[in-house]
């Protein structure tokens, strides 16, 4: 990546609504960032109020025409495949921008981001044409129909960390069940979204389906969970934001789905296979440079092999490749902004105040002006320290120690989060008793971060409400009606 790459080629970075591109009402335009040098790589449209609200009304009319909302399932399909498919067409363009714009290393936006994103798209067109409804007997005489119908507009909120990803998670199974959108992406990372809605668009969905306003997060994203056309909203992002989103969704009665902050606890079981352990251990708090929802930041070892893992973290961390994200060695990229490296540091300083010992990492990297900051490992912390209880979203890893499964459980489940949870043990008996009582959406054994499509995910506690992934991720952007058609028995003829 160089200082002066325009990432998004000839696209102007404008906002889409209602099948056209414009600028903002205001005409202002702002910046992006990549965090891998500090320098701009492109300029999007900043878009208003005003544009939020001709979003809304643009995907209210495409609803309400029934273009997409009342043509059958299988014609969505046609069209979500398509997207799958233009999605793997411009897969190197859309890695490129959506490196520049996060500061992935390239290699994960080219083997998880982009792949992932097509098949999102596959997945749900699978669904779309496979819908089903129900019918159950009752003792009435009557038929009893249930249907899953499209909810509406659909305001799609998504976070800076999983750009394209998040999107499909939220527009694939949205279109798929028949809802119109206006999404609203991080101002941190628009650009993949740009090329999402170019994609959007040459695939044939109809004018107003799909809208994109660019711009502030509090201003657009408030006025899209107020707005009386909104009929749900689907958030990811913090859980300090998505508490506020919720609590204005909940005063106007809006449905919502909301997933928020984690910080993962990781078990390590005195009979783990200890290869495995510490690959599952380095990958969950490195991965996406500690900036994911799901990260294992909180390790737990049982003490026997406390001595042994603490040795080999220290050996290998510091090897752990961190560099530039062009280059496809790179496993640790920069963090999104100088204002999260500071956050992070600030995490680390405190611990220390604390009495956490840094025993691997604890400083910035300068790597071509980006945001770097050193795979880190502290140990010595009291269960309450703010390290260990709050999700710190950067690629800080603290370590504890417990002597009963009862204490590895009450451990793992002592923070306001319940997104991800791992264990590493040889002992399956085990693995799946301790699973069932993990307070969390999901639980990997003997691995951490593997994920699908198909795969379920979400929060319990402050880690939020919802599913994305699976079936379930589509039937949240439904709602159910019941049609009950009378059949009485025919009235016997008056005898003469
Ligand atoms: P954030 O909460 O700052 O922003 C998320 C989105 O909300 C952005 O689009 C932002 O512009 C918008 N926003 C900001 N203020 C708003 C407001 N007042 N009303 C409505 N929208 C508003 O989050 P972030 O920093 O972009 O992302 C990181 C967070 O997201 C972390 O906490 C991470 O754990 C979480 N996350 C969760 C999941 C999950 O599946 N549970 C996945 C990815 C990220």
């Amino acid at each position: 990546m160089t200082a002066t790459l325009n990432i998004l080629g000839d696209t102007p970075g404008q906002l889409f609504i209602g099948g056209e591109w414009r600028d903002s009402s205001s005409g202002e335009r702002q910046p992006v960032i990549t965090p891998a040098t500090g320098q701009k790589v492109a300029e999007v449209a900043w878009a208003t109020v005003a544009d939020v609200d001709a979003a809304v009304a643009s995907a209210k009319a495409a609803f309400d025409s029934g273009v997409w909302s009342r043509i059958s399932g299988r014609e969505r399909a046609t069209v979500l495949l398509k997207i799958g498919a233009l999605i793997r067409e411009r897969a190197e363009e859309l890695a490129q921008a959506e490196s520049a714009d996060v500061g992935k290393p390239i290699l994960f936006s080219r083997i998880i981001d982009v792949p992932t994103a097509a098949e999102t798209f596959e997945y749900y067109a699978a669904l779309a044409q496979t819908a089903e409804g129900t019918m159950r007997e009752t003792p009435l005489p009557a038929l009893q129909l249930t249907r899953h119908e499209p909810v509406g507009v659909v305001g799609a909120i998504t976070p800076f960390n999983f750009p394209l990803i998040l999107a499909a998670s939220k527009l694939a199974p949205a279109l798929a069940a028949g809802n119109t959108v206006v999404h609203k992406p991080s101002e941190d990372t628009p650009l993949s979204a740009i090329l999402l809605a170019q994609i959007l668009e040459d695939a044939g969905l109809p004018s107003g389906v799909y809208n994109l306003i660019t711009g502030a997060g509090p201003e657009l994203g408030e006025r899209l969970v107020e707005h009386p056309h909104t009929s749900m909203i689907a958030f990811t992002g913090s859980t300090a934001v998505g508490s506020k989103v919720a609590a204005k969704a909940g005063e106007l009665f809006k449905p919502i789905m909301t997933e928020l902050g984690g910080n993962g606890a990781n078990i390590v079981f005195a009979d783990a296979d200890v290869n495995v352990a510490v690959g599952a251990i380095i990958n969950a708090f490195v991965f996406n440079t500690g900036q994911f929802c799901m990260s294992g930041s909180r390790l737990l070892v049982e003490r026997p092999l406390y001595d042994t893992i603490i040795g080999i973290l220290t050996q290998a961390v510091p090897g752990v490749p961190v560099g530039r994200i062009d280059d496809m060695g790179t496993i640790v990229g920069p963090l999104i902004s100088e204002r999260q490296l500071q956050r992070v540091e600030a995490f680390v300083e405190r611990a220390k105040a604390a009495g956490g010992e840094v025993i691997v990492g604890g400083h910035r990297l300068d790597i071509d002006g980006g945001y770097y900051y050193a795979p880190t490992v502290i140990t010595g912390l009291a269960n309450d320290a703010e390290a260990i209880q709050e999700e710190v979203f950067g690629p800080v890893l603290t370590v504890q120690v417990f002597d009963t499964e009862e204490e590895a459980i009450a451990l793992a489940n002592s923070t306001r989060y319940g997104l991800a949870h791992g264990i590493q043990t040889t002992d399956i008996i085990k693995a799946t008793r301790v699973a069932k009582r993990l307070d969390s959406g999901i639980v990997w054994v003997n691995d951490w971060g593997k994920l699908d499509t198909a795969v379920p995910f979400g929060g319990t506690k402050n880690s939020g409400y919802g599913r994305e992934n699976g079936p379930e991720g589509m039937l949240v952007y439904t709602r159910s009606k019941s049609i009950v058609i009378s059949t009485p028995e025919p009235t016997a003829a008056p005898q003469s």
